[in-house]
C-alpha cells in the first residue's frame, strides 16, 4: 500500500489563476462582444531576441552532427554559460564569484521549489506578504509550513508589506530560520534600496538566518541606488542563496533557463550545531535528481551576453517599462493609488472606498473588460490591492489605460 504525502491535501485544491480563468470564461460567454484585455497573468510577450534565436538555430545543427553532438552535460550546467554569468551579472558590479558557485537550472520556479530539499523539515519560515505563492506551496508539501487556518499557516512567519510600511519589511517578532525575499517584488512592484537590503543582510548575519533572494526582476532595475543582487552588499555570500531567471529578461518563459548562486562560504547547521556548506548538499541534490538544462537553451541564454543580445534584451526591457510607466501614468489620472512599476514590471494598485481585491477584480473585468490579478491571492497583506502587469502588447496597455480614464 502506497502511502501519500498527505501535506499535499493541505494544499487548497484552488489556484488562483485558474479560479480567475474561470472568472473571465464565464464573462467573455455573457458579454461575447467586448474584447478583453488581459493583464493577470506575469508572462512576457515580445518574442526572443534575434542573437537567442540565432545561437540555439546553430545549437540544434551542432546537435545533428557527429561531431559536434552533445549528450548528457555537466549537471551544474556548461561552463561557456557560468563563465558568461560571472563575467556580465556579477564581477561588472564588483562581486566575484567561484564557477563552482553558479549553478544552472531549467528556470527560477524549479529552485525556489526544490531547495527546500537539503533544509530540515522543522525550519521555521519567513515571508514578506504578499508573496510569490511557491515559496509558501512548496514549504507545504514538505511539510515545514504546518497548519492553515485558511489564511495563514502555523509555522510560517508573514512579514507585512503594505502602503502604511511603504512595502518596506520590518524585523519580524518571530525567530525564522529561512526568509524568502523577493527584490525587485512581485507581485507589489516594489524594491529595496541598498541600505534597506543592507539591514536585512545585517540581521541574518546576527540571527543565523538564512536569506533566499529571488532576484528575477533584477533586469528591470532603472534607478541605480537598488542592487541587482544581495552580493553586493558585504557579508551577503554568509547568508544568501540567489535565484536568477532568464523568463523576464529575455523572454524565456517558455524555453526555461535560469540559475541558483550558492556561495561556498555559506553554511547550515546539523542539529548538533556543526557547519555545513550548503553549496556541497546543492551540489549533491542536483547531481542525483536533475540532468542538466538542454545544450541548446545554454546556448540561447549564453547570447544573451553577446554586444547584439545585450542590445535586444535592453530593447525588450524598455519596452515594457514604458508600459509599466503608461499604466502608473494613466492609473494614477484616474485618482486611484499606484504602487511599483518603476524598477519592476508590477503596478500594485490600491481598491478604491475600501473595496476587496476580488470586489475590485470583478468591476474591473464586468465595468472595463480588464483583467488584472487579486492582491488577496498572494497573501493576506494583498487583500484590497489589486496587480496588473507590463507585459502586455503597448496597444492594449494603452486601451486599457484609455478604458479606465473614460470609466472613472
Ligand atoms: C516569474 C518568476 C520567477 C521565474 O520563474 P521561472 O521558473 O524562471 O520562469 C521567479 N520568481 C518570481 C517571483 C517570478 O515572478
Amino acid at each position: 500500500m502506497a502511502l501519500i504525502n498527505e501535506n499535499f491535501l493541505k494544499l487548497s485544491s484552488n489556484y488562483l489563476f485558474s479560479d480567475i480563468a474561470k472568472k473571465v470564461k464565464t464573462y467573455k460567454i455573457t458579454h461575447p462582444k467586448e474584447r478583453v484585455i488581459s493583464l493577470g497573468i506575469g508572462d512576457v510577450t515580445r518574442p526572443l531576441p534575434q542573437a537567442c534565436l540565432e545561437a540555439m538555430h546553430k545549437a540544434v545543427d551542432e546537435m545533428g552532427n557527429q561531431q559536434t553532438f552533445r549528450g548528457y552535460g555537466p549537471e551544474q550546467g556548461y561552463s561557456f554559460l557560468i563563465d558568461a554569468i560571472i563575467k556580465n551579472d556579477y564581477a561588472s558590479r564588483g562581486v566575484t564569484l567561484d564557477p563552482g558557485e553558479v549553478f544552472i537550472n531549467d528556470g527560477a520556479k524549479s529552485d525556489t521549489g526544490n531547495i527546500g530539499d537539503i533544509l530540515r523539515h522543522d525550519n521555521s519560515v519567513g515571508v514578506t506578504d504578499p508573496i510569490y505563492p511557491v515559496y509558501i506551496d512548496s514549504n507545504v508539501m514538505s511539510g515545514r509550513a504546518g497548519d492553515s487556518d485558511g489564511s495563514k499557516w502555523s509555522n510560517v512567519v508573514y512579514i507585512p508589506c503594505t502602503e502604511e510600511n511603504h512595502f518596506v519589511p520590518e524585523f519580524p517578532h518571530r525567530k525564522v530560520d529561512i526568509l524568502y525575499l523577493c527584490y525587485p517584488n512581485n507581485p507589489t512592484g516594489t524594491s529595496l534600496t541598498k541600505g534597506q537590503l543592507k539591514q536585512w543582510v545585517n540581521y541574518a548575519l546576527a540571527n543565523n538566518v538564512l536569506i533566499l533572494f529571488d532576484a528575477a526582476y533584477e533586469a528591470f532595475i532603472q534607478d541605480p541606488d537598488i542592487p541587482h543582487s544581495i552580493y553586493e552588499i558585504r557579508g551577503a555570500k554568509k547568508v544568501a542563496i540567489e535565484f536568477r531567471s532568464f523568463s523576464k529578461t529575455a523572454g524565456f518563459t517558455g524555453v526555461r533557463c535560469g540559475y541558483t548562486v550558492v556561495p561556498k562560504e555559506l553554511n547550515g547547521f546539523t542539529l548538533a550545531g556543526e557547519r555545513v556548506p550548503l553549496n556541497h548538499l546543492w551540489n549533491r541534490r542536483q547531481c542525483t535528481k536533475f540532468n542538466g538544462t538542454s545544450y541548446i537553451t545554454q546556448r540561447g541564454a549564453e547570447a544573451i551576453y553577446t554586444p547584439e543580445g545585450a542590445i535586444q534584451v535592453k530593447e525588450n526591457i524598455d519596452y515594457y517599462m514604458t508600459n509599466a510607466r503608461i499604466l502608473k501614468e494613466g492609473i494614477q489620472e484616474c485618482g486611484l493609488k499606484v504602487f511599483g512599476g518603476d524598477n519592476a514590471p508590477y503596478l500594485w494598485i490600491k481598491a478604491p472606498n475600501g473595496l476587496s481585491s476580488w470586489k475590485f477584480f470583478d468591476k474591473l473585468l464586468y465595468e472595463v473588460s480588464i483583467v488584472g490579478t487579486p492582491g488577496v491571492g498572494f497573501g493576506p497583506s494583498g487583500e484590497g490591492y489589486l496587480r496588473l502587469t507590463a507585459f502586455g502588447e503597448r496597444k492594449d496597455t494603452l486601451e486599457a489605460m484609455a478604458r479606465l480614464k473614460k470609466w472613472l
